[in-house]
């Protein structure tokens, strides 16, 4: 079975999925050119629990979970079917690793889900469900989650993180021009280092040794799921950097593709 590579996608503020701008382009060519998976299993900043959650649901609602956003937003839906075989094999995937997992019937698709996957894959014919994140648990813990969850690539299920390589909210620039404050971009080169260097140590102690990492995360949830792609893509990951411009004046919206170290994604 054809390997899919783990993702890591910056999901920006909800009106990406009015205004695709540069990432939703990059979003749309990535869909398009890596290789189909069977099923994906995305890994939302906006799913967070005290502890592993999966979701079994058949039909997966599309969850509208943002405020004050034009109404076109909440008219968008994407009804691709849900993954209960994928859900039950993430449970036993994460319970071989000693990872306590729950799985839930009912858990729709939020929006760092369903914006992302609209541009990726329009058709919704793809089977889809969701893992929560702990950002209680840390960094060291997402990556741990993603290495249980590393034998989904060779089974077909694209392992998709979705956040945000920087994520302040509070310094949102609305007319800013498309080139990122020193801060944003010391930290989101050192990330992308670490990541294509296949620097997981580093990585799982960023908060430590990027520069910059509080101003860019005041809270983890965003970049976690980056934690959890890596991780995902084995022992010996590395990743590619795609760049995606930025959004805001300080939302980075780069991608990741996780390869391995011996073997760069093309
Ligand atoms: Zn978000």
């Amino acid at each position: 079975m054809t390997r899919i590579p783990p993702l890591f996608v910056s999901h920006g503020a909800p009106t990406l999925a009015l205004q695709p701008g540069r990432a939703g382009a990059m979003l749309t060519r990535l869909g398009r050119d890596l290789p189909r998976p069977e099923s994906i299993l995305v890994v939302s900043a906006h799913w967070e629990a005290a502890a592993a959650v999966v979701s079994a649901a058949l039909q997966p609602a599309t969850i509208h979970d943002f405020h004050g956003f034009p109404a076109g937003l909440y008219e968008l839906h994407y009804a691709a079917p849900g993954a209960p075989a994928l859900a039950a094999r993430v449970a036993a995937l994460l319970g071989a690793a000693k990872i306590g997992c729950q799985v839930v019937p009912d858990r729709g698709l939020d929006h760092g889900a369903w914006i992302p996957l609209r541009y990726m894959y329009p058709q919704a014919d793809i089977p889809v469900t969701q893992v929560a994140i702990s950002p209680r648990l840390g960094a060291a813990y997402h990556l741990a989650l993603g290495h249980a969850l590393a034998p989904l690539a060779g089974e077909g299920v694209l392992v998709l993180g979705s956040g945000g390589l920087t994520h302040n909210l509070r310094e949102l620039r609305m007319h800013a021009a498309d080139d990122a404050p020193d801060w944003v971009r010391e930290f989101s080169d050192w990330v992308a280092d670490a990541v294509e260097a296949g620097d997981a140590a580093a990585l799982a102690d960023y908060r430590a040794r990027a520069p910059q990492a509080t101003r860019n995360h005041p809270t983890e949830e965003h970049l976690l799921p980056l934690l959890v792609a890596l991780g995902a893509a084995g022992a010996d990951a590395a990743g590619r950097r795609l760049a995606g411009g930025v959004t805001y004046g300080v939302l980075a919206m780069d991608a990741f593709v996780m390869g391995s170290r011996d073997a760069a994604p093309a």
